[in-house]
C-alpha cells in the first residue's frame, strides 16, 4: 500500500508556482562537483540543487528538478493525446503470477525486485499488466485500434547504477501500448509513436538520431531506438551524418576493401619468428604490409572450438560471430588454445587447425597471407585460403570502426557511445497469445491481439538535454524545458531603489505569465548571486544593479551566448518577451 500511494503522489500533476523567491525557496545549490558524480548531467543536477541521491541508483527530485520532469510529462502527455493516446495508471506492485505466465520472471532475472514473503514483483515495465486489461475487454475488431499509456515509475535492480538518474533503479517511464487487429494498424501505430516521438524530442530541444534495433528475445518483428550521442552512453553506435544510417556496432556494416590477390606463391613455407606475438611485430619483423596478415582468435561454442580469422588488426564482432553460429561463444582459455592448436595466442593460424574455420568477408579472396603455424615462434607465409584451406566458410564479422565508409552512401562513418531515450516495438502476438488475449475477427474468427510496446525514459530525457546544453559555469536551460524563463536578480537588496525596482520588475514579468526566479536574498554577494544564476542556466537573467539604476537601466543577460544588453527600465518587458522567442 505504502508503495503504490507513494508513486501516486509522485506522478501527480499539479498547477505549480510559476515564480518563486530564492529566499523562500529550497534550491540548495554546491560550489563542488559531489565525489561520486563522473558525467557532466550528474554533476550539474547535484550541484544546482535539482537532484539529491537517497542510495545507490535511487534519486529524490528537489522542487527546481521536479519542475523540469513535470515539463517533460506535460510535452508527452500532449504529444500522446494528439495521436488519441488513453493516459492509464497502473500498480507498479504487481502479482507475480501474471509474469510468470509470460516467463518474464526469469527473463528479468536479477533485473526484478521482489517482495520479500509475498508473491509480489515491482515492475520493470507494463506489457503484461497492460495485456491483462485488454483481455476479455477488447473482444472484436471492431474495437480496436487502441493506444493506452502512462507515466509511470518503474523499477529494476540495474547491476551497475551509474551516470546519476540515466541508469536508475527506479524511474519515470512514458510507456504505451498499442492494440490492433491486424498487421497493417499495427503498422500504423508505430507510425503513429514514431512521429510522437519525433515531436516530443524536438520540442524537448534533443539532438537525437534513430537506430535500427534487433528485436532479441522479445520477439516482434521491428523496434527502433532513439540514441542522443554522450560519452556517457552504454551502447556503441555507428552513424552517418551525410544520410542518417545509424546502427549498433553490433550489426552495423561498412563498406569496406576486400583483400587484394598478390603474385601466386606455389605453395606455402614455415618461418622462424622468435617470440613474435602480435601482428604489429609480425609486420615489423617481415617489413609487410597488415593487409598481408591473418589474424588467428580461437572461440568455443556448443563446447567445439572455432577459428575465426580476421584481417590484419580487424576485431571479431562477436554478436555477429553469434548470430552465425546461433549460439553463444567465449573466447578460448590460455590451456584449452594449447590443447587445441599445439601453440599459444599469436602462433596459432588454420594451416593444420582440425576444427570449424570461418573468416570475415575481407579475406574471401586472399593469398600471400602470413598467419600462426600452430607451433610457437612460428608462422607460415604464402598462404592461399581457397587454395590451402578449402573448407572455410566468408561471414561478415568484423567491427565497423570510425572513419569507414557508410554502406548506404559511402561517406564516413562516425562511431560513438550513446544513450538510449526511447524504444518503439512492433511486439506482435507475444504477450497477447501467452496471457491469452484474443479478439474475434471479421469473419468470427478467434485471433490474438497484435501489439506494439513504446517506452520514453523521462530523467533520461531531462538528463540527455543537459548532457547537450551546458558549459563550464553550468546548465544552459532553453524556453521549453528550463524550471523557470527568467532569473531576476536584485544585487543589493539593501538599497531601496533596488528592492522597489526588482519587486516591480517581478510582479509585472509574473502577472505577465512569465516563469521567474527572483534572486531576493539579502546580504549574499552579488558574484554568489551570479554564479548560482550561471549555474542554474534559466534562459535570461535580468540584473538591476545600483549602479545602472541611477541611469534609469538594467541589464539583461542571455545565458547561452553570454550577451549582455543595458535596457532602460520603461523597456525592460518589451525587450525580455524579444530576446525570450
Ligand atoms: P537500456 O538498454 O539503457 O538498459 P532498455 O533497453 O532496458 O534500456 P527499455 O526496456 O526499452 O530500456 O525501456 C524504455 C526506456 O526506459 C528506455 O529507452 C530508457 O529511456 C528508459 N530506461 C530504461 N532503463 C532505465 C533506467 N535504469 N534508468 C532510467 N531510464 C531507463
Ligand atoms: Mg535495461
Amino acid at each position: 500500500m505504502v508503495v503504490t500511494f507513494l508513486i501516486f503522489e509522485a506522478n501527480f500533476e499539479t498547477i505549480y508556482n510559476t515564480i518563486m523567491k530564492i529566499s523562500k525557496a529550497f534550491i540548495p545549490t554546491l560550489k563542488e562537483d559531489p565525489a561520486d558524480a563522473v558525467i557532466p548531467s550528474h554533476k550539474l543536477m547535484v550541484r544546482a540543487g535539482m537532484i539529491r541521491m537517497l542510495s545507490a541508483g535511487i534519486y529524490s527530485f528537489l522542487p527546481l528538478g521536479y519542475k523540469v520532469i513535470k515539463k517533460i510529462t506535460k510535452i508527452i502527455r500532449e504529444e500522446m493525446d494528439a495521436i488519441g493516446g488513453q493516459e492509464f495508471h497502473l500498480p507498479a506492485l504487481n502479482p507475480k503470477e501474471i509474469w510468470e505466465q509470460t516467463n518474464r520472471v526469469e527473463a528479468f532475472g536479477d533485473t526484478m525486485f521482489h517482495i520479500k514473503n509475498r508473491d509480489y514483483v515491482l515492475a520493470p515495465t507494463h506489457e503484461e499488466i497492460m495485456t491483462y486489461h485488454a483481455k476479455g475487454v477488447l473482444k472484436s475488431y471492431k474495437e480496436m485500434p487502441q493506444i493506452w499509456y502512462q507515466i509511470q515509475t518503474k523499477f529494476r535492480n540495474e547491476a551497475r547504477p551509474r551516470s546519476g538518474v540515466i541508469r536508475g533503479r527506479q524511474f519515470l517511464m512514458k510507456d504505451a501500448y498499442s492494440f490492433d487487429s491486424s498487421w497493417e494498424g499495427l503498422d500504423a501505430s508505430y507510425k503513429l509513436h514514431d512521429n510522437a516521438y519525433r515531436n516530443i524530442f524536438d520540442r524537448c530541444g534533443i539532438k537525437y538520431f534513430i537506430v535500427g534495433a534487433s528485436s532479441g528475445a522479445m520477439g516482434g518483428s521491428k523496434s527502433e531506438e532513439f540514441m542522443v550521442k554522450s560519452d556517457a552512453g552504454e551502447d556503441t553506435v555507428a552513424h552517418c551524418e551525410s544520410c542518417g544510417y545509424a546502427a549498433n556496432v553490433e550489426v552495423a556494416q561498412s563498406k569496406i576493401d576486400p583483400v587484394e590477390r598478390h603474385e601466386e606463391s606455389k605453395e606455402f613455407y614455415e618461418i622462424s619468428t622468435p617470440n613474435i606475438k602480435s601482428i604489429n611485430e609480425l609486420c615489423e619483423f617481415l617489413k609487410i604490409d597488415e593487409r598481408q596478415t591473418a589474424k588467428s582468435r580461437v572461440y568455443v561454442f556448443n563446447n567445439e572450438p572455432v577459428l575465426v580469422l580476421m584481417s590484419g588488426n580487424d576485431d571479431v564482432n562477436e554478436t555477429k560471430l553469434e548470430s552465425v553460429l546461433g549460439c553463444a561463444v567465449r573466447p578460448g582459455h590460455p590451456d584449452e588454445l594449447k590443447e587445441i592448436t599445439g601453440a599459444d595466442a599469436g602462433s596459432i593460424g588454420p594451416i593444420g587447425f582440425k576444427h570449424k574455420i570461418i573468416a570475415d568477408l575481407r579475406l574471401e579472396n586472399a593469398n600471400s597471407l602470413y598467419s600462426g603455424a600452430n607451433k610457437n615462434d612460428f608462422h607460415i607465409g604464402g598462404i592461399d585460403l581457397k587454395r590451402d584451406v578449402p573448407n572455410i566458410e566468408y561471414y561478415d564479422l568484423r567491427t565497423v570502426e570510425s572513419g569507414e565508409a557508410c554502406p548506404k552512401c559511402g561517406e564516413k562513418l562516425e562511431v560513438f557511445k550513446a544513450i538510449e531515450l526511447g524504444h518503439i516495438f512492433k511486439l506482435g502476438t507475444k504477450y497477447s497469445e501467452s496471457l491469452g488475449a484474443m479478439f474475434l475477427d471479421e469473419n468470427g474468427k478467434e485471433n490474438p491481439i497484435i501489439m506494439g510496446s513504446y517506452g520514453i525514459g523521462v530523467e533520461r530525457v531531462l538528463a540527455c538535454y543537459i548532457e547537450q546544453n551546458y558549459d563550464e559555469r553550468g546548465i544552459l536551460w532553453d524556453n521549453n524545458l528550463g524550471p523557470y524563463q527568467i532569473h531576476l536578480l536584485g544585487l543589493n537588496m539593501k538599497k531601496d531603489k533596488v528592492i522597489e525596482t526588482s519587486e516591480k520588475i517581478y510582479a509585472t514579468l509574473s502577472q505577465n505569465g512569465y516563469e521567474v526566479l527572483f534572486d531576493d536574498r539579502k546580504g549574499v554577494q552579488a558574484g554568489f548571486k551570479f554564479a548560482d544564476a550561471d549555474l542554474i542556466g534559466l534562459p535570461l537573467q535580468v540584473i538591476v544593479g545600483e549602479r545602472a539604476l541611477k541611469e534609469n537601466m538594467i541589464e539583461i543577460k542571455v545565458r547561452r551566448t553570454g550577451e549582455r544588453v543595458k535596457v532602460n527600465l520603461d523597456k525592460v518587458y518589451d525587450k525580455v518577451a524579444e530576446l525570450l522567442k
